[in-house]
């Protein structure tokens, strides 16, 4: 029996209610029954009563899913939709087959280091060697059909090398507390070196012990795909390495990557990884509840306000903790967001393959942001903060996006974290309003 057939109970346990209508924000923006909880459930009955082929509309309505969890939430009969989805999506790529693009994405890249750093290295060379202008001034991609060139916007600067070749393998300290390994997920590794600086910072700052061992990817964008071997073997081969490192707690500062690596008890259903996931911890989860976190005297002055990633809150249910790390910053005030918890419409690749439903989803968030008067928003995404960064820009805002850790790795002494940031650019603002 497939993935998709196993969930025949919970699709019989929809009873239409509509209340995932209400926190969709798909339907927010589109008002589109098929892209509610409750459109695809029914859909995918109908596949499973032999009504309905998986076409190519099928396949487009699964793909139109955000796995923000929103409906999960609010359903009152606790039906998994976010795992239906990617049944479905398996179940489509297996009888339809993945695109070429994306087969080779999942299969040759994510599995090799060496190709996913080469491939980074272009796009970097792409940005810094004067294409990336000669194609923006020439607007050539204007040409092309389907946002292309809205899409290219959405690249960030790609750094020249990987982080985990910019700092040792291990930091050491007289006496550590904990032993804590660091998986630092592809966005923090090719794009935010930054926050990757930040994370060691404030762990150092612990006495603690930090260690960067080799990495994969961690396997959603395979998994969200519908490539479920491309994402178990990921997962061995993570498991394998943080296993064999010995250390007592895996920190990570991506949402998404935190959520995959818990999944992995799921996923490969070993002893082992059960073991693993057991250990992994959200970095704001790890020094809020597993070490005494303490900020520095650094007052940084301003208001500040927190965007809860879906991979967080819903995915790892942490949402207290980054609230309070942020509260414990010298100087700095905080202000809650409407609906702060509502999809930025990032989801991995969705801002890239449908941008304009994407930006839209966004600029709501933009709107919730602005509404605080707030100078800098925090979260706990570097998928997030993409996509944040990107709707601003496009909104013409001057309000700043930083990762959790960079905000408490300012309030130390500075380090290299800090250079990298110009953290006194922060010092000098307040609230907007
Ligand atoms: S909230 Fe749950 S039970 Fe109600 S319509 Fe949506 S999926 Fe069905
Ligand atoms: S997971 Fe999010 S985007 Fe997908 S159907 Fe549920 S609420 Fe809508």
């Amino acid at each position: 029996m497939n993935n998709l057939a196993k969930t025949t109970a919970y699709l019989n346990r929809c009873s239409k209610c509509g209340s995932c209508q209400a926190v969709c924000p798909l339907y927010g923006e589109t008002k589109t029954e098929p892209y509610v909880a409750r459109g695809k459930l029914f859909l995918l009955k109908s596949h499973l009563e032999g009504k309905l082929p998986l076409s190519s509309k099928m396949k487009e309505i699964m793909s139109l899913c955000l796995l923000c969890k929103a409906c999960v939430e609010q359903c009152p009969n606790s039906i998994p939709v976010d795992r239906m989805i990617l049944a479905a999506r398996q179940e489509i790529a297996r009888e339809k087959s993945i695109s070429f693009v994306k087969k080779n994405i999942f299969q040759h890249l994510l599995k090799n280091n060496g190709r996913l750093t080469l491939a980074a290295q272009l796009g970097y060379f792409y940005q810094r060697a004067g294409l990336q202008w000669l194609v923006r001034k020439s607007r050539i991609l204007e040409v092309f059909r389907g946002e292309l060139a809205q899409k290219e916007h959405l690249l960030p600067k790609m750094a020249k090398h990987p982080f985990r070749k910019q700092v040792p393998r291990l930091f050491t300290c007289s006496r550590p507390k904990l032993r804590v390994a660091y998986y630092t997920g592809c966005l923090t590794n090719f794009v935010y070196h930054a926050t990757g600086y930040a994370v060691i910072n404030v762990l150092r700052n612990h006495e603690l012990e930090v260690l960067i061992p080799e990495q994969w990817c961690c396997g959603i964008p395979a998994l969200a795909g519908g490539d479920e071997k491309t994402a178990i073997e990921l997962a061995r081969k993570n498991i394998d390495v943080f296993q064999k490192a010995g250390v007592d707690v895996v920190i990570t500062d991506c949402a998404s990557c935190g959520s995959m690596l818990k999944e992995y008890a799921d996923l490969v259903e070993t002893p082992e990884a059960r073991a693993f996931a057991a250990k992994v911890l959200d970095f704001s989860q790890f020094l809020s509840e597993a070490v005494s976190f303490h900020a520095g005297e650094n007052e940084i002055p301003g208001l500040v306000t927190y965007h809860d990633p879906c991979h967080l809150k819903r995915g790892q249910g942490v949402s207290g903790a980054p609230r309070k790390l942020i509260k414990m910053v010298p100087g700095l005030a905080f202000k809650e967001m409407k609906e702060s918890d509502r999809c930025c419409g990032a989801a991995g690749s969705f801002n890239l393959t449908y941008h304009n439903l994407a930006t839209k989803i966004g600029r709501r968030k933009v709107q919730n942001i602005q509404q605080t008067c707030a100078d800098l928003v925090i979260t706990g995404c570097p998928s997030c903060i993409m996509q944040l960064r990107h709707v601003l820009e496009l909104e013409k805002s001057p309000v700043r996006v930083l990762h959790l850790a960079e905000l408490l790795s300012m309030t130390y002494p500075s380090r290299k974290a800090n250079k990298e940031r110009g953290a006194n650019k922060t010092k000098s603002r307040r609230g907007r309003c």
